[in-house]
């Protein structure tokens, strides 16, 4: 460049100049390259290949699913600054805590500013009006005419009066979700409307990973140079077998037996280099730090959807991952770590969902669910837009403890009337309804059928063990409270030990199946510094897994409060 401006005229020179000079302002990867300095250096993308798509993305939505330390909180700093400076956009940076702020802006922020003197020119040291009561919970960057506003998720409505263009939510799935949604809804007031969610993944189609998957979802996809062959670069396939059993490096393979190797290191040291990434045609060991591209899943998608894993950059050996994996496979919470921080992907722990193979053991093998039912039984209702009901018949021995339901009905309904027309059909004698949200109506329901419906409110903090923390104040009240992570750990028990009987078709019940797995157990940090687990349901509908959970709450009211089940007749008498 520097030889062809001399050889031009100076008008020319300068037009060339300036020319360069947008285009350096108008590509972000550019600009990073002349503005951004680290700690050890100006910002570079060798070694992290990935990154320069992602910082080239003009998409105006980006997802990114990704491991830890992979480098994208640079890219989020770098593109902040670059919005604010050249763009004069205010940009709001969301974190799941307080506390993750002020080092983040301490440790990384301040840092990067520190490193890159003609960024740190264009810092204007004023807090804003607004803002100056809250210095504590958010920080205020001035760039140019620009800003950036950060801000932990828990406090994030204090600063939406403000004028928004771009909205990074950063570790999405720590972050406190209710009032994110509020967030997005705020960019319809700018013309920029940028929003850019990033986290390390937790669980399967939750936070990060939903968003991920509804993406255009792109891999990082690297040629073999043996053969050619264009192939995602995985964990699984190229480096391990399929099932995760064997490491394919068959020297590696052999070492990690030996007694001799206790680490990542120790494996590199005695194989002399690093384990092998295999291709996945021909089986030959291929580069997985030569030059690659994301290829889209979903192409056309308006958000761009990346994932990135240790296994893409060169920070990481491929040793490290091998050994880390190796070492936490008979520990589920050493494999979660690994498949969210290291792989970058989701992992359900085994046992944390009710899945289709659960439930295709309880299915009864020719048996089809009743039109009527002469044996008293239970029932749950969830209430939502529509009611959903399941019933089922009491057999095996009460007295023993070892009662087992089985379902007689499943179904969705309109109205309460149709639930009523049930309690004679299946000689309904206890039935819990969900008392929220239409308190009303099913406080009219259950009054019409006295000591047999019961209102049911989740208790979610919980107050000693025991799942049914209120019984009804026999025979007046009919609220009961449940505790509701210890009665849906209950009703999912009948389920795995099969208490929980199913019709052969069950898989034909339509969304039966879907409902029922939509809920994950999770251990969650509590207030008192404890972990406790919840269930968390990930924005799918769940209706079933609580008419399930009811119909089984319904179980325990007769056999806790020893109601007579020899009464059927009151079904007839009661409804005329
Ligand atoms: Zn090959």
């Amino acid at each position: 460049m520097a030889l062809l401006r001399k050889s031009l005229s100076p008008d020319k020179r300068a037009l060339a100049t300036a020319l360069l000079k947008s285009r350096v302002r108008e590509n972000l990867a550019l600009w990073a390259v002349a503005h951004i300095g680290l700690e050890r250096g100006p910002f570079r993308f060798d070694g992290h290949e990935y990154l320069r798509a992602i910082y080239g993305c003009t998409n105006r939505r980006i997802v990114v699913e990704k491991s830890a330390q992979c480098g994208i909180s640079t890219w989020l700093i770098a593109r902040s600054f670059w919005l604010a400076k050249e763009f004069a956009l205010r940009v709001l940076y969301v974190f799941p805590a307080k506390a993750q702020l002020s080092t983040f802006v301490a440790d990384r922020v301040d840092r990067a500013l520190d490193d890159s003197p003609a960024i740190k020119a264009a810092l204007r040291h004023q807090d804003g009006e607004l803002l100056a009561k809250r210095r504590d919970q958010v920080g205020l960057k001035h760039l140019g005419r620009g800003a950036i506003v950060f801000v932990g998720s828990k406090t994030v409505l204090d600063v939406l009066a403000m004028p928004i263009d771009d909205v990074i939510i950063d570790e999405l799935d720590f972050c406190v979700g209710e009032h994110l949604g509020k967030v997005e809804r705020r960019l319809g007031h700018s013309d920029f409307k940028g929003m850019q969610k990033v986290s390390t993944p937790t669980l399967d189609e939750m936070g990060i990973n939903a968003e991920y998957l509804a993406s255009d979802r792109r891999v990082w996809t690297v040629a073999c140079a043996k053969c050619g062959e264009e192939q995602e670069l995985r964990f699984f396939g190229g480096v391990y077998d399929l099932d995760g059993r064997d490491v394919r490096d068959a020297r590696a393979c052999e070492l990690l037996a030996s007694p001799d190797v206790t680490g990542w290191q120790s494996l590199a040291d005695a194989l002399g280099r690093d384990v092998h990434v295999y291709c996945r045609k021909c089986g030959k060991p291929m580069n997985r730090l030569t030059p690659g591209y994301w290829l889209a899943q979903q192409p056309g998608r308006e958000t761009a959807g990346f994932k990135i894993s240790k296994l893409m950059s060169a920070t990481n050996a491929v040793a490290e991952l091998v050994w880390t994996y190796h070492r936490g496979r008979g520990n589920q919470t050493a494999l979660q770590d690994f498949y969210n921080f290291d792989l970058g992907e989701p992992y359900t722990p085994k046992g944390a969902r009710i899945d289709p193979a659960m439930l295709d053991r309880c299915r009864l093998e020719g048996y089809l669910m009743p039109s009527v039912s002469d044996a008293a039984c239970t029932a749950g209702v969830d209430v939502g837009a529509k009611l959903h009901v399941r019933i089922s018949e009491l057999t095996g021995d009460a007295a023993a403890g070892a009662t087992v339901r089985k379902a007689v009905y499943i179904g969705e309904l309109d109205t309460f009337d149709e639930v009523a027309a049930l309690m004679a059909r299946y000689s309904i004698r206890a039935m819990v309804v969900d008392h929220l949200p239409e308190t009303r109506a099913t406080e009219d329901f259950a009054a019409r059928f006295p000591g047999r419906v019961f209102l049911a409110e989740y208790d979610t903090h919980p107050r000693g063990a025991g799942w049914l923390k209120e019984g009804p104040d026999w025979p007046g009240s009919r609220i009961i409270k449940l505790d509701r992570t210890a009665s849906l750990d209950e009703s999912g028990q009948d389920i795995l030990e099969r208490r929980d009987l199913l019709p052969e078709n069950a898989r034909a019940i339509p969304e039966y199946y879907d409902h029922m797995s939509a809920p994950v157990r999770v251990l969650e940090d509590a207030a008192d510094g404890n972990k406790r687990a919840v269930y968390r349901e990930g924005g799918k509908p769940d209706h079933y897994r609580h008419a399930v959970n009811y119909d089984r709450a319904a179980m325990e009211i007769i056999k806790t409060f020893v109601l007579p089940l020899d009464e059927p007749a009151v079904a007839a008498r009661v409804i005329g």
